[in-house]
C-alpha cells in the first residue's frame, strides 16, 4: 500500500523550472536511492516533500494526508518527516547526549533518557556522550545529527547527500550501520546522492534524476544492463563506442581480450586497480580509445591485443 505519494510536483524559480512534473509512490518501511548530478533538483524535491519549501504545483500525501507547505503552515515542517542535510547543525555547546535529547525536550524525562540512550547505543555514540560537536570526527557529528533527527521516531528520512563531508572509509561504514539502523526501525528513507557507488550501497532502488525530470527509474541491475540513455549507462561505467555501428556502445568489463580475432588495438595506458588492470586501448581502424578491464592483469603498454564481446552485451544507446 502506498504510503508517501508524491503526485505532479514541480517548482520553478522565476523563469527556472528546478522540478518537472515529478511523481512517486512508496511503500511504508521501502528504501530509494535519487540519483542525479549538481543543480538537478534534487534539494528542492526533499525540501518539498518535507514541507519545507512552497512547491510550484502538485502535491504530496503521507498516508493519504496533505502534507503542508510554509505557505499553508506556521510552524513549517513534520515531525514524521525529517530532513537531514550535509550541513548539519549541531548546538555547539552542548554535549552529544543533550544535542540529541533536545528535540525531546518535551517529553516525559524518564522517556527521553531511554530513548536517547537507545540511540546513542545504536549508533555507537556512548563513550562521546560528554563531548562537545567540537571534539568528534566529521563522521561522528554526522551521526550525533543523525540520532538527532531520529530521536522523534520520524516516519520518513528524507538524506541530501549527508556524507559528502566524510572519506571513504567513514561514509562506508557509516551507510552500512545506518542501514541497519532504519530497517530496524521501519523508517521510510528516500536518499539522495550524486555518487552511484553510495546509493548502491543503501539500496538497490534507484530513480535517476537529470535536469528536474525523472530519466529512469528501477532496480540497479536493470539500469546497469538496460540503461535509457548514455547519461545512465555512465553512471555505472565508462561506455565504449564500437566502430561502425550507430549509437551501440560496450561496458569495459563485457570486454575479452584475445591474443586473435577482428578488432585489433595497442594498450597504450595502464593503471592498476584493486580488482583489475584497466587498459587504455588505442583501436587500429578508426583510433577510438576504448577503456578495457584486464581482470587477469596479463597486457602491458605496448602490447597488441584483439577484442570481443558478446552480442547480448551490446548497449544500444539512442540518446
Ligand atoms: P541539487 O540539490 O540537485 O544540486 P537544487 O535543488 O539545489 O539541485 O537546485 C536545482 C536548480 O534550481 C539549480 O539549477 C539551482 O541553481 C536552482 N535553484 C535552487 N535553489 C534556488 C533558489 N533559491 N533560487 C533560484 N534558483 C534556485
Ligand atoms: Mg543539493
Amino acid at each position: 500500500m502506498t504510503f508517501l505519494s508524491i503526485r505532479h510536483l514541480s517548482k520553478s524559480y522565476d523563469s527556472h523550472v528546478a522540478l518537472h512534473d515529478f511523481s512517486l509512490e512508496l511503500a511504508r518501511g521501502e528504501f530509494l536511492s535519487i540519483v542525479g548530478e549538481s543543480g538537478s533538483g534534487k534539494s528542492t524535491l526533499l525540501r518539498m516533500i518535507a514541507g519545507l519549501m512552497t512547491q510550484s504545483g502538485g502535491e504530496v500525501l503521507l498516508e493519504e494526508k496533505l502534507i503542508e507547505n510554509p505557505s499553508q503552515k506556521l510552524l513549517p515542517g513534520y515531525d514524521e518527516i525529517k530532513l537531514i542535510h550535509q550541513d548539519y547543525q549541531l548546538f555547539p555547546n552542548s554535549t552529544v547526549e543533550e544535542n540529541i535529547s533536545r528535540p525531546l525536550l518535551q517529553y516525559d524525562a524518564k522517556y527521553r533518557a531511554q530513548r536517547v540512550n537507545r540511540l546513542m547505543s545504536q549508533l555507537g555514540l556512548e563513550s562521546y556522550k560528554d563531548r562537545l560537536p567540537r571534539q568528534l570526527s566529521g563522521g561522528q557529528q554526522q551521526k550525533v545529527a543523525i540520532a538527532q533527527a531520529l530521536a522523534v521516531e520520524p516516519e520518513v528520512l528524507l538524506l541530501d547527500e549527508p556524507f559528502s563531508h566524510l572519506d571513504a572509509i567513514q561514509k562506508r561504514k557509516l551507510i552500512f550501520e545506518l542501514k541497519e539502523l532504519l530497517k530496524e526501525m521501519g523508517t521510510t528513507v528516500i536518499f539522495v546522492t550524486h555518487d552511484l557507488d553510495d546509493a548502491l550501497r543503501l539500496t538497490d532502488s534507484l530513480l535517476i534524476l537529470q535536469k528536474g525530470k525523472v530519466v529512469q527509474k528501477g532496480n540497479s541491475k536493470v539500469l546497469c544492463e538496460h540503461p535509457k540513455s548514455r547519461y545512465v549507462a555512465r553512471l555505472f561505467s565508462p561506455i565504449n563506442q564500437i566502430p561502425d555501428r550507430f549509437n551501440s556502445y560496450v561496458r569495459p568489463s563485457d570486454v575479452r581480450l584475445r591474443t586473435r580475432g577482428e578488432l585489433i588495438g595497442h594498450v597504450v595506458d595502464l593503471r592498476y586497480l584493486v580488482h583489475y588492470n584497466s587498459l587504455l586501448i588505442r583501436l587500429r581502424d578508426g583510433g577510438h580509445i576504448w577503456e578495457v578491464d584486464d581482470s587477469m592483469r596479463r597486457y602491458q603498454v605496448g602490447d597488441r591485443v584483439y577484442l570481443h564481446f558478446d552480442e547480448e552485451k551490446v548497449l544500444v544507446l539512442k540518446s
